[in-house]
This record gives C-alpha cells, structure tokens and sequence, in this order.
C-alpha cells in the first residue's frame, strides 16, 4: 500500500509542493459563541461517553498553543504563532525558527489527550504532526499513528531499527534526500541511518499509515483537532469515516472541505474545548513531565549505559555525555559516544558484602533547561538496572527512581 502525501486524494495529479496556499475565504477564522460552545462540548461528550471506539485525528493547529506554528493561519490570525509555514512563503516573511519544537512543552490539549487514552475514553491516536509531542505528552506509541513521521526519529536502512533523539535528525538539504550521515548505533550493523520525516510526494510509512486506517475502520467517533484536512491521503481517515456515517467532528477556526458533511464542527481554540470536555468528564489535566529512561548494564568485565524511551524501552539518545566514576577502581571516564560504554581495568564480581560504586554523570541535550545529575549507583550483582528519571520543567528539579 504505497501512498504518497499530497494536497489531493491520490487519483488527481499530483501538486507542485508550493501550491498549497489557501485562499482568503479559507483563511478566514471562526469562534462558535460561548453558549454555542457549552452545548457542542456537551453534546461531544455525550458521544464520547456512547462511542466504542473513539479516535482522535491531530494536525498542526493542536500545536500552535506551544509555540510552534502552522501551515495555513493567515497573516490577520488570532494564533499568538502568527501566520503558518506556507503563508510565510507566500508573502516571503521569514521562516519560524526550527529550534522551538525540541523545547516545546506539550499543550494541555496533548496532556488530556494523554489522560483520556489512559481512562480508556479515546483508543487511538493519528497524527499529521512531525513534532513529537503526543510521544512526549508520554502517550503509548503503539496507539499512537505518525503519518507523517517524526523529526526525532532515525531509521536504520540495514536492520530496521528506530532511534529515537533528542535532537533535530534532519540534515540533509536536498527534499528528497534522507540520509543523516550517522551510522546504526550497533556497532555490529553500522547501517547508514535516515531521518524519518515525510515530504511532499513521498510515500507515507506503510506501518502508520495501517495502524491509522486499522483504527478509522474499527472507529464510530473521530474527533479531528487542527487540521484543515487537505493533505491526503491522511484526510482520507476522516472522510471514509463519513462516508459510511460514522459521526465525525471537527474542531478548527477555520473551514474545511469536510465541515459541510461532518457531524458537527466546532470553532473553537483547542486547549478550550479540551479543557471544558476534561471538566465535564471531572477529569484533571495532568502536569508534563519530562520523562527519561537508562539502563546501567554491568559485566565483569564492562559497563554500558543506554538512553531508552520511557514507555516502549527502545533506544532513545538523549544525553550528550557521560561522566563515569569508578573510586574502587581508581577510573574515570568521560564519554561522548552511544552507547556509552567503559572496559574496566580488572574483572569485577560485585556481591552484597562486596559492592562496586558506579557514580554516573549525565549532561543532557537540555532543550528544557535540564541541568546535569549524577545517580549513585551500588551493584550489588551483575546485570542490568532501569533508572527513571523525572524532570519538573516548572521547579527545574529531578526525581530519580530506581526500577
Ligand atoms: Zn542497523
């Protein structure tokens, strides 16, 4: 199932990568009244409370509340974002600053999201977005569908595995062009690695693009939050599912080409409604957190040290260094290479009379202002041990636990 992202369902041509700026009619922003509002959020909620199989279908407008911009907002825009990535290029205004997004926290839309996934009220989540912040919301990548990639993510061409960064993976110029340059982080592969960003005519990761259409088809309520469902075949998810009368909603300032035959759209800003849909439900929004997860590997011989995503514990670089201290064995070490990795001076047989120290230092990629921690580490016995570690971007502190 090749599938290629453009502007139009895939049996018209296909568009020139700039001819996606929108007219003023569909620029134009609409606010539903406060009355009007307290009953489509009602009426919403009734749905989701009758729904089996609720889904969620996200684009760029959930995002601008964190600072990151979207596409089609036109220059007269509500959007503290300003005007979208295209009509920036239309009338040549400078580009939003890339950098933003690695430091961007998730919008309360993203941590609800977050809380009605784990309450079992929404199943599914499809995304047009490459920002990463539903996996950083802490959502379950696998009810999770990235359309459209994800600029922290790196593939490797030889074994297949995914890296995820905390850093921008993108940095080859050419549009067509994905290579980064890096190789497979094991070392027994050395694959070359590419980023996983889609562009304009490109095929769309089969494995998401299944997961979305999957879920639509087992859906009867979508809710599609910021996006103005131009882009296909993503917005084929939604319009199927009117097509065989699933109810559809679709919350946007501006109008859609499916507003006329959803079930009810709604002109609202996002963290608004989501906030009043969280309300009735008496549910809280909780706090982001940003979460990182390690494991400390330790042989008689050696020690490795791993960065890993918190939920799906596959590899996740997120640390530009480490500081390892060994005092029993008189060795430091400082290390800026994945995996982190040092070859003791002697064999070690840690017991519980006999405990090596380990002290690791860890200097982060620090989009968040994150500031270095060293945890203690006592091996007691060899193996391998998870640590979590939890940063409060408010207080700017760490909480390390040990799993
Ligand atoms: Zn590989």
């Amino acid at each position: 199932m090749a599938a290629r992202y453009s502007t139009r369902p895939k049996r018209r041509p296909k568009p020139h990568p700039y001819n996606n700026f929108s007219s003023e009619f569909e620029k134009k922003e609409y606010f539903d009244t406060e009355e009007v509002l307290t009953e489509k959020t009602d009426q919403l909620v009734q749905w989701i409370r009758e729904s089996h199989h609720c889904i969620v279908f996200t684009g760029a407008g959930i995002s601008t509340s964190t600072g990151i911009p979207d596409f089609r907002s036109g220059v007269h825009t509500v959007l503290p974002t300003g005007p979208g990535v295209w009509v920036r290029k239309e009338k040549r205004m400078q580009p939003p600053p890339q950098q933003k997004i690695l430091g961007a926290v998730p919008s309360h839309s993203h941590m609800a999201l977050l809380q009605l996934q784990r309450e079992g009220l929404i199943k599914f989540i499809v995304s047009q977005n490459t920002d990463g912040l539903h996996r950083r919301s802490g959502v379950d990548p696998t009810t999770l569908a990235e359309l459209h990639g994800n600029t922290n993510m790196e593939k490797c061409l030889k074994c297949g595995v995914k890296y995820m960064r905390d850093s921008w993976t993108r940095t080859a110029r050419a549009v067509h062009d994905h290579l980064t340059g890096r190789r497979c982080d094991n070392p027994k592969c050395g694959g070359p690695l590419v980023d996983s960003i889609i562009n304009f005519n490109e095929d769309l990761p089969e494995e998401e693009l299944q997961k979305g259409f999957e879920n639509a088809e087992l859906a009867d309520l979508c809710i599609v939050l910021g996006s103005s469902l131009r882009v296909y075949p993503a917005a084929d998810i939604p319009d199927g599912m009117i097509r065989r009368g699933a109810r559809v909603v679709i919350v946007n300032l501006q109008t859609t080409p499916l507003n006329k035959c959803c079930t009810m759209e709604i002109h609202a800003r996002i963290d608004t409604l989501m906030e009043g849909i969280m309300k009735r439900f008496g549910l809280e929004i909780p706090q982001f957190q940003l979460k990182r997860c390690l494991a400390i590997e330790v042989t008689s011989e050696s020690l490795t040290i791993q960065g890993l995503d918190p939920v799906t514990k596959t590899p996740y670089s997120f640390m530009k260094s480490v500081k390892v201290d060994l005092p029993s064995l008189r060795s430091e070490h400082d290390l800026t290479k994945e995996p982190f990795y040092v070859k003791f001076p002697r064999h070690v047989s840690p017991s519980e009379g006999n405990a090596l120290t380990v002290d690791v230092t860890l200097a982060f990629q620090g989009h968040y202002g994150e500031p270095e921690i060293t945890i203690k580490h006592v091996v007691s016995k060899l193996g391998s041990t998870i640590f979590m570690l939890k940063f409060d971007v408010a207080t700017g502190e760490w909480e390390i636990e040990k799993q």
